[in-house]
């Protein structure tokens, strides 16, 4: 959440370069956005922010060769221009990505001792002690160095100083990349905001901090301040796969991508994939842990598992595996599933699992992730950059790969794989102008409708649940995912004429729960590989056996993706919501 970018070079439009980067971290946070330029000549560190989308912004920037800037999703302190970072106090000019857990306490003295603060955010209170250490005859380095000691709570920092050139960075448990381009330097929360300028970059750990200034680039270790190398690693990504190209948004070219994204994910060779079975063999219990989409992912996998090859999988969203924590040791494999990797709840899951000596699996689409990084056994998703916030074929390519992992647990990897690339072919022959036109007529007729109700059983459960997930986000209508069978135990009450109701599957228990719903009232809209005469509109999937929990998805995900345009909506940034979640 939120998105940092620096830029240090010999350009004397950092500012501008800054604002541009900064527009592809936009689904990092859009509720306000700022950018401070050490303007030529005079030095100072000049902010430009406001609120609103970065996205709409186009102002200019005063000249000068080094700007941060930042994208913000507020957790502390309202939107507001005051509370839009960068923050400045004394000499000290910074943007901060994270939780400053315990600011309230050291903000007390401060207000004590008489400062004065013209914000509400956490990070304000980092400027202030940042600029009381240099007031006490700190150098730069050392006042971040010593102010992070006292900061609990997982972030990143860009930290600028008056009258001192360079920036600097520093990182706990928020990503922060560096971007190395001859003689310019770039430091971001993700890969995208550089692209278009290099592919080579460092990644911060965490306990890091990085000086850079033109070309030159400095690491060091937080605790000890010594001086680190790291190695230079080229990136894979290309700028094209980042941007929207010919769709209106990113949500639907993620969709359209899926064509190939479910080949790309299992796309690995055996001997990775006997790894990762050798690690859930070797363990007497497996955790799955997820947050959001990717948790009702793991929920599809626990039936993988169960129907493939017979492994039971205790699923777990990672905010509530603490309460689970007594059950974790050495026996234990915990598999965490994250489209980022960089997921706060996620990353404390990992670093507490470890250290009760828990064995790491993990699968993520960014494969220098953090979470990637702490592994044992790591298994790239290789969905490409997903951009827009409701997760499409991230979703899917989890789900193919946890598919494939099931059938490989099984010693059945061969089949695993031609049942996949079988129902990839299907879903690309889906994708077409045609079927996505049928399915925005359906949303169309149900698009003023406050709630709807999903159903499903076995693996379209989660399914169900996912597509509740869905269409709130973007469309911002209740909706609500049952097992099909469950209807009668409460959610039957909930139905009155004309409620449309997604039915997931034509399996005959399935229709004989359609009935129940259409007989208060209900409309039925089938999404299954058989008509059926229940239903009152149909969309069609491709029959794809352990695999149709995949199929069935994607249509879901148009017909989302349609109620949000239909109510006028941005699909790629729905309210109140980012990607990557780094707090907790
Ligand atoms: N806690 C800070 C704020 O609310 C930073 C939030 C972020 O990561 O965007 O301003």
């Amino acid at each position: 959440m939120c998105g940092i970018f620096a830029v240090t070079g010999p350009e004397q439009d950092a500012g501008s370069q800054v604002l541009k980067g900064l527009k592809t971290l936009e689904y990092r946070g859009y509720d306000s956005w700022g950018v401070s330029v050490r303007e030529a000549g005079s030095n100072d560190l000049v902010v430009t922010k406001d609120i609103g989308k970065i996205s709409n912004v186009n102002v200019p920037f005063p000249k000068g060769k080094e700007a941060v800037g930042h994208t913000r999703w507020a957790t502390h302190g309202g939107v507001t221009v005051a509370n839009s970072h960068p923050h400045q106090v004394g000499d000290v000019t910074l943007v901060h990505n994270g939780i400053f857990e315990n600011y309230a306490e050291h903000k007390k003295r401060f207000l004590a001792a008489g400062s004065v603060f013209n914000s509400d955010t956490d990070t304000e209170v980092i400027g202030h002690i940042i600029s009381e250490l240099l007031n006490d005859g700190l150098s730069p380095a050392e006042a971040i160095r010593t102010a992070c000691t006292k900061i609990e709570g997982r972030f990143s920092i860009l930290v600028m100083f008056k009258d001192v050139p360079g920036i600097y960075a520093a990182r706990r448990g928020s990503p922060l990349i560096i971007g190395r381009d001859k003689d310019q330097t770039f430091i971001a929360s993700d890969i995208p905001a550089f692209l278009e300028k290099t592919r080579l970059v460092n990644y911060l750990d965490d306990d890091e901090m990085v000086f850079i200034e033109g070309g030159k680039v400095q690491f060091y270790d937080l605790d000890s301040g010594e001086e680190i190398t790291k190695r230079d690693i080229e990136v894979p990504w290309k700028l094209e796969h980042a941007e929207k190209g010919e769709y209106k948004h990113f949500m639907l070219k993620e969709i359209f991508d899926q064509k190939d994204s479910i080949a790309r994910a299992i796309n690995h060779e055996d001997d990775v994939l006997n790894k990762a079975v050798e690690l859930l063999k070797s363990s007497n219990g497996t955790y799955l842990v997820a947050c959001g989409t990717a948790h009702k992912v793991c929920l599809a996998a626990e039936y993988f598992f169960s129907q493939i090859s017979g492994r039971k999988i205790n699923v777990v969203a990672a905010s509530e595996v603490p309460y689970f924590e007594r059950f974790i040791n050495q026996r234990t494999a915990m598999v965490a599933v994250s489209q980022s990797g960089e997921t706060a709840d996620i990353l404390e899951v990992f670093e507490r699992a470890k250290a009760r000596g828990a064995k790491l699996l993990s699968l993520t689409n960014v494969e220098s992730s953090s979470v990637a990084r702490m592994s044992d056994v790591h298994l790239p998703i290789n969905a490409g950059p997903e951009k827009a916030v409701a997760s499409t074929k991230a979703t899917t390519a989890q789900m193919a790969l946890l598919l494939l992992l099931a059938h490989a647990d099984a010693g059945k990897i061969n089949q695993g794989r031609e049942l996949l690339s079988t129902t990839s072919s299907a879903i690309n022959d889906l994708l077409n102008p045609r079927y996505e036109e049928h399915i925005r007529a359906v949303a169309a007729k149900y698009v003023d409708r406050p709630n709807m109700f999903i159903i499903g059983r076995g693996p379209l459960y989660p399914i169900a649940l996912e597509a509740a997930i869905k269409i709130q986000e973007v469309s911002y209508i209740h909706a609500q995912g049952f097992a099909a069978g469950e209807i009668k135990h409460g959610p039957l009450a909930l139905i009155e004429e004309g409620v449309p109701c997604m039915v997931l599957g034509d399996e005959l228990e399935t229709i004989s729960n359609a009935i129940e719903l259409k007989t208060r009232g209900a409309k039925i809209i089938g999404v299954s590989s058989e008509n059926a005469d229940i239903f009152d509109d149909w969309i069609k999937v491709p029959d794809a056996g352990c695999a149709q929990a995949i199929a069935t998805l994607i249509p879901v995900q148009i017909f989302s993706y349609h109620l949000a345009l239909l109510r006028n909506l941005d699909p790629d940034m729905p309210r109140n919501l980012a990607k990557s979640v780094t707090v907790k």
